[in-house]
């Protein structure tokens, strides 16, 4: 006969979990449908949008499943429709918090969990309509959309400055209807200990912190493709979403499960991006020709340019080159540029602009 232990039921199916694991992370594992708002894998579970919550056999009252462990022989129910009744109710309460229906995340960025989930439970803004607080607008800063208007009180943004940034540069303020988030001593973002780092704008489920770059771009025609790469700022490689429309680049977020960076970027990654989009850009080689920078073919670039590097060795011996690898290259290029340095050039004259 099969054990029992570290096996519970999730909507009718035994399934296994591991000692320490949350029942939300298990009914997700299974496939629930659990809706959350203030759930980030990353941060310690908090239980205060109460959207997670599940039947537990036994008990009277429903409860928040991402503060809940798994236990040995528990019956949970995700989906009956008390809970979700509860749900829909909870959302719509949420919604109500919000202003108006345009939200700067759905239009111009694509991604906003409360809309998304506001939509998934089919539930509008209308019901519990009332007073809308009239938060602080402290918007001073060049990438931070901040307009806690739109806030639901989840307190992800400060939890993640805390626990994952470790910059305690944000907190929560007030009490019931002036509550809120503040610097320290209700200063301005720029006054405070705050990196610029965007991990709050990522984490915030709703629109009330986004990328102010990436806001206002949704009169581009089109959808939002996101396409995974690796920022080209450093050497370190972090894992990074391009996210375009029509081609053009409108913004960058961190990749979660990105190896280096574990869903981390520092403040060239995060908001550096739209270097890209410059006319001063180029776009291919130039060679001048009679006082005067002139396109030419990569061929006739590479012809040129080994034929030049040749007349240094000849008319000045191989120490006259000396190669500097740039620590936006990728270890493959470093390798290349020392081979040939060496190899080609026969000069041991090499190094790389991120020593020292
Ligand atoms: S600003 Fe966003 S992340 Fe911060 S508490 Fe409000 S809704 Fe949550
Ligand atoms: S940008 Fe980074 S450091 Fe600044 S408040 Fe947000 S999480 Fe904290």
């Amino acid at each position: 006969m099969m054990s029992n232990e570290n096996r519970m039921t999730i909507d009718g199916a035994e399934v296994a979990f591991q000692p320490g694991e949350t029942v939300l992370e298990v009914a997700r594992r299974q496939g629930a449908f659990v809706p959350t708002l203030c759930y980030d894998e990353r941060l310690d579970p908090y239980g205060s949008c109460r959207l997670c919550v599940v039947e537990v056999e036994g008990r009277r009252l429903p409860a928040s499943s991402c503060t809940l462990k798994a236990e040995s022989g528990m019956e949970i129910r995700t989906g009956s429709d008390p809970i979700r009744k509860m749900q829909s109710t909870l959302m719509e309460m949420v919604l109500s918090e919000n202003p108006d229906d345009e939200c700067p995340r759905c239009r111009d960025i694509g991604t906003c969990e409360v809309h998304d989930l506001a939509e998934k439970l089919e539930v509008g803004r209308e019901r519990f309509l009332g007073a809308i607080s009239n938060a602080s607008k402290d918007d001073s800063n060049p990438f931070l959309l901040r307009d806690y208007d739109r806030c639901i009180s989840c307190y992800r943004c400060v939890r993640i400055c805390d626990e994952v940034e470790a910059d305690h540069a944000i907190t929560m303020t007030g009490r019931g209807w002036n509550k809120g988030i503040a610097t320290a001593f209700d200063g301005g973002l720029m006054d405070s200990d705050c990196t610029l780092c965007g991990q709050c704008i990522y984490t915030c489920p709703t629109g009330a912190l986004a990328d102010k770059k990436m806001v206002g771009q949704g009169e581009i025609p089109g959808e939002v493709e996101v396409t995974r790469s690796v920022c080209p700022y450093c050497g370190t490689g972090c894992s990074i979403n391009l996210h375009s429309r029509d081609g053009k680049m409108i913004g960058v977020t961190p990749v979660l499960d990105g190896p280096v960076n574990e869903g981390a970027l520092c403040v060239k990654g995060q908001f550096g991006f739209d270097f890209v989009n410059s006319g001063d850009r180029l776009t291919r080689p130039l060679i001048r020709k009679n006082g005067e920078l002139t396109p030419v073919s990569w061929d006739e670039a590479f012809d040129y340019t080994a034929q030049k590097l040749m007349s240094v060795r000849a008319d000045h011996g191989p120490k006259a080159f000396y190669a500097i690898a740039s620590g936006r290259a990728p270890g493959e290029g470093s390798y290349m540029l020392q081979k040939f340095t060496r190899a080609v050039m026969n000069s041991n004259q090499v190094d790389n602009c991120s020593r020292g």
